[in-house]
C-alpha cells in the first residue's frame, strides 16, 4: 500500500525536476562571463569552474535530496567568487608582518633593487650565458661568478648550483660514494622541508660515520674514526638551534688540521654564508665565509637566499681540485642554475664588492635596521588607519622582538615595533583569517590576545595599502 506524501519514487521525481532546473553551462557562462572581476581570467578557466560549480551543485542535489537548486544568479556569483579569490595568478605578492625577514615559506630573501634590474635583463634579451665572445666559443655559465667569489671569499674556486642542499648532495655524491663521511651526532640536523643531512648523505651513496654525542664531540673522536675507507669530515653548521649548557664541538680549524694530517679533505656546510660580520649591529659572531676559508677548510657550502641576501642557490667555494671533480660530476647537469640565477646572484655579489651590501640588499637592510625607523613606520601606519578603525580594533603600537629566519641566526631577538590589534568584539584569530584573505594577504604573528603586525619586514611602499585592508577590517 503506497504511504501518504512523498515515497521512494516521489522523491526521485523531486530530484529529477531540481536537477533539471539546474542551469546549463553555457546559461550560467553566459550570466558571468560579462562580469568585470573575471576580465583576465582566460576563458578555459572560467569553463572549467563553471563546470565543477555544477557538477557540485549536481552531487549536492542528489545526496541530499534538497529540492531546489540555486537560481542561475545565485550559481554565477558563485562561479565568480571562486575565480577572484584564487586570483588571476597563484603566486602573488604578500605583505610579510611576520618580523621573520628571511621567511622560507614567503619566499626567503628579496632582491636588490640592482638584482633586480639585472633579472629583468637576462629575461628580456639574449646574453652571453655561456659564450665567450673574444674567442667565439663556448664559455662558462659559472665563469660569470667565479671571480667575484674568489674576491669576496679569498678561495681558488667556486661553483654554483641550485639551493644548498643540491651543494650538500653533489659534494657527497662526488667524493664520498661508496665510502664513509665522518659527522658529529651533534650535527645530524634537520633544516625543514624534509631535508635531514643524514637522508641526503644517504641519497648521495656516502656511509654516514657518526661520531661523538648530542652535545659533545671531541677532536679524539673524529681521529679515532679515520680508517681507510674516509672520504671526507663533513662539519655542519647547527643554523637552526642551539645546543646550550655542557657542549663541546671541534672548531673548524682543529678538523682541518687532524684532515690534512691524515690526507682527508674537510667540508663545512655552513648554511647560512654571510660575508659581513654583523657583530657590529649587535648580533654575535657567525662565521663568515671567508673567515672558514681562511681557516682552511677545503669546500664551504652555503645558501644564496638566506643572510647572502641573493637569489636561490647553493654556492661550493674551496679547492680546484675539488670543485673540479663536483662540476665534472653528471649530476652536476641536473642541478646546474639558469641565467637568472646568474645575473641576480652576479649583482647581489656585487654589492658586497661595491661594498653598499648593507645599504641595497634588502635583507641586510632589514636585519639592521635601527629600532627608530621601524618605529617611525609602524606609527606611521596607526596614523594612517581611521579613527573609527584604530577604536573598534583597540590598534597599538608595541614594542616586540623580531627574528631572523631561514634557519640563521635562531636565538637572536631583534627588538622592534609593530602595529598591534584585537579587541574583545574583535578576536585576533578573526582578524588574522581576514587579513590573509585581502588583496594583497596580509601575514601578522598572533601573540597572546592580539594579532601583531611587525613593521621590520613591511616594505615603506607597503604601509599605505596595509593601513587601507587594516581600516576595511573595521
Ligand atoms: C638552510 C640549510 C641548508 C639548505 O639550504 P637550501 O639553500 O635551503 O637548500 C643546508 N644546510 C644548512 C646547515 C642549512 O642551514
Amino acid at each position: 500500500m503506497p504511504r501518504a506524501g512523498r515515497g521512494k519514487s516521489g522523491d526521485a521525481a523531486v530530484r529529477q525536476a531540481a536537477l533539471r532546473a539546474l542551469p546549463s553551462v553555457d546559461a550560467l557562462l553566459g550570466i558571468v562571463a560579462a562580469d568585470p572581476a573575471l576580465r583576465d581570467i582566460p576563458r578555459r578557466r572560467v569553463t572549467d569552474t563553471v563546470r565543477e560549480v555544477l557538477a557540485g551543485e549536481r552531487r549536492r542535489l542528489l545526496e541530499t535530496g534538497a529540492a531546489a537548486p540555486p537560481g542561475v544568479e545565485g550559481l554565477g556569483r558563485r562561479v565568480v567568487g571562486q575565480l577572484t579569490q584564487s586570483g588571476v595568478f597563484s603566486l602573488a605578492p604578500v605583505i610579510n608582518a611576520t618580523g621573520v625577514v628571511l621567511h622560507t615559506n614567503l619566499g626567503r630573501a628579496l632582491l636588490s633593487p640592482l638584482a633586480q634590474e639585472r633579472l629583468l635583463r637576462a629575461a628580456a634579451g639574449y646574453t652571453n650565458l655561456e659564450m665567450d665572445l673574444a674567442r667565439k666559443e663556448r664559455g662558462s655559465r659559472y665563469a660569470h661568478l667565479e671571480g667575484l667569489l674568489r674576491r669576496l671569499t679569498g678561495a681558488p674556486a667556486s661553483l654554483v648550483v641550485n639551493n644548498n642542499a643540491a651543494a650538500v648532495l653533489l659534494a657527497l655524491e662526488s667524493l664520498a660514494r661508496g665510502k664513509e663521511v665522518i659527522v658529529s651526532r651533534g650535527e645530524l640536523i634537520e633544516i625543514g622541508g624534509e631535508f635531514r643531512i643524514p637522508d641526503i648523505m644517504r641519497r648521495s651513496g656516502a656511509i654516514l660515520r657518526e661520531v661523538g654525542t648530542t652535545n659533545r664531540t671531541h677532536l679524539k673522536d673524529y681521529a679515532n674514526a679515520i680508517g681507510p675507507e674516509t672520504a671526507l669530515i663533513l662539519k655542519v653548521h647547527t643554523s637552526n638551534y642551539r645546543v646550550v649548557g655542557f657542549t663541546a664541538a671541534v672548531s673548524s680549524r682543529e678538523l682541518v688540521d687532524l684532515g690534512h694530517a691524515r690526507g682527508v679533505p674537510v667540508m663545512e656546510d655552513l648554511g647560512s654564508g654571510c660575508f659581513v660580520d654583523l657583530t657590529r649591529y649587535g648580533f654575535p659572531h657567525e662565521p663568515t665565509v671567508p673567515e672558514v676559508v681562511a681557516a682552511g677548510v677545503d669546500l664551504v657550502s652555503f645558501s644564496g637566499d638566506k643572510l647572502l641576501g641573493g637569489p636561490q642557490a647553493g654556492i661550493v667555494v674551496g679547492r680546484g681540485d675539488l670543485i673540479d671533480t663536483l662540476a665534472h660530476n653528471p649530476l652536476n647537469r641536473a642541478l646546474r642554475i639558469d641565467k637568472f640565477t646568474v645575473a641576480a646572484l652576479e649583482a647581489t655579489l656585487y654589492a658586497y664588492e661595491a661594498g653598499n651590501a648593507i645599504e641595497t640588499i634588502p635583507a641586510l637592510r632589514m636585519l639592521t635596521e635601527p629600532l627608530g625607523g621601524i618605529r617611525r613606520r609602524a606609527r606611521r601606519l596607526l596614523r594612517l588607519l581611521s579613527p573609527d578603525a584604530q577604536r573598534a580594533l583597540g590598534a597599538a603600537v608595541i614594542e616586540a622582538s623580531s627574528q631572523v629566519g631561514g634557519g640563521a641566526l635562531p636565538t637572536v631577538e631583534l627588538p622592534t615595533a609593530a602595529l598591534a590589534v584585537g579587541a574583545p568584539a574583535r578576536p585576533p584569530q578573526e582578524l588574522d583569517a581576514c587579513l590573509r584573505a585581502g588583496r594583497p594577504p596580509v601575514l601578522g604573528r598572533l601573540l597572546d590576545d592580539r594579532l601583531l603586525l611587525d613593521c621590520r619586514t613591511v616594505l615603506p611602499s607597503d604601509v599605505a595599502t596595509l593601513a587601507q585592508l587594516i581600516t576595511a577590517l573595521a
